[in-house]
C-alpha cells in the first residue's frame, strides 16, 4: 500500500545526487505531511528540517535521502534505526526493505529515547500501514536480541561510534551516523564491517541534535577504526 495522499516527489529535481531509483521511489511514496503537526503543514514539502516537539527535529529530507542511499538497502534487509523521532525516516526505511507480499517494516527496528515522540510515531506509522518494531530506550546500546543488522542508521550525533552498535553490525554491514565532539563540527560517517575490520568513509559536514547516552562516559564503549 502506498500513501494515497502523498503528493508527487516534490524534491526530485533538486536532488541530482540521489541516483538510486529505489530511494527516489521511497520518497515519492511517503508524504512528510502525516509526520508533522498541523500548524507546520505548509512546510511539509520544503526540503528543510522541521521541529517535531521535545526540542527535536525531523532531518532535512535530502540528508535522509543521502544517508539511506549510502546504505544500499535491499528488500528484507534488517535495519536498526536510532532516533526514530517523528517516524518519517522509519517509513522510508520500511519502503526500502519491503518484500513482495510481506509486512512493510517487518525487518525495521527503531529506538527512540522520548516515549511521547515514539508513541506518536507508532500511531502515524500504523495508520499508514507500516509495522516496524519500535521501542523506547537508549539506541546507542542497540537492540541485542535482533542483531546482527545489515544496516544501522543514527539520526543524532555521537562523539564516537558506540561499541554495541559496532558489535551488532553484521559482516558486510553498513552503518551511517553523524560523528563529532562539538555541535558545529560534525561529519557523516559511513562505517563498513569488512572481514571484521572497520572501514570509515567520511561523507561531509552535517548538523544533527545530540545522541544522548551514558555510554559515551566510558571509553571502553567506543569503537575505534
Ligand atoms: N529520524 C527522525 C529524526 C529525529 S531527531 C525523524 O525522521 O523524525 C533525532 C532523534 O534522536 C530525537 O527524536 C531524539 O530524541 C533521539 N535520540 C537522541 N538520543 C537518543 C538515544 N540515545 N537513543 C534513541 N534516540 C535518541
Amino acid at each position: 500500500m502506498t500513501n494515497q495522499a502523498a503528493k508527487p516527489f516534490p524534491w526530485a529535481d533538486q536532488w541530482p545526487e540521489i541516483v538510486d531509483p529505489r530511494v527516489r521511489a521511497a520518497f515519492a511514496a511517503v508524504s512528510r505531511r502525516a509526520f508533522i503537526e498541523e500548524h507546520l503543514a505548509r512546510f511539509a514539502e520544503q526540503d528543510a528540517p522541521l521541529p517535531i516537539g521535545e526540542g527535536q527535529t525531523i532531518s532535512q529530507p535530502f540528508v535522509v535521502a543521502l544517508m539511506v542511499q549510502a546504505l544500499h538497502l535491499q528488500p528484507g534487509d534488517k535495519v536498526l534505526e536510532i532516533g526514530a523521532g517523528s517516524g518519517f525516516q522509519t517509513a522510508i526505511l520500511c519502503e526500502l526493505t519491503a518484500t513482495e507480499g510481506g509486512v512493510r517494516g517487518a525487518t525495521i527496528y527503531g529506538v527512540e529515547r522520548h516515549a511521547g515522540l515514539l508513541a506518536r510515531a507508532a500511531d502515524v506509522l500504523a495508520s499508514l500501514g507500516y509495522a516496524p518494531h519500535l521501542r523506547v530506550g537508549d539506541g546507542a546500546a542497540g537492540w541485542t536480541e535482533a542483531a546482527p543488522f545489515d544496516a544501522i542508521i543514527a539520526s543524532a550525533v555521537a562523539p564516537h561510534v558506540p561499541r554495541p552498535l559496532w558489535e551488532q553490525l553484521g559482516e558486510g554491514g553498513r552503518m551511517i551516523l553523524p560523528v563529532g565532539q562539538h555541535e558545529d563540527d560534525q561529519q557523516l560517517w559511513l562505517v563498513r564491517k569488512l572481514d571484521g575490520q572497520m572501514r570509515v568513509e567520511k561523507l561531509g559536514g552535517v548538523r544533527f541534535v545530540p545522541l544522548i547516552s551514558p555510554l559515551f562516559d566510558d571509553p571502553e564503549q567506543w569503537a575505534e577504526e
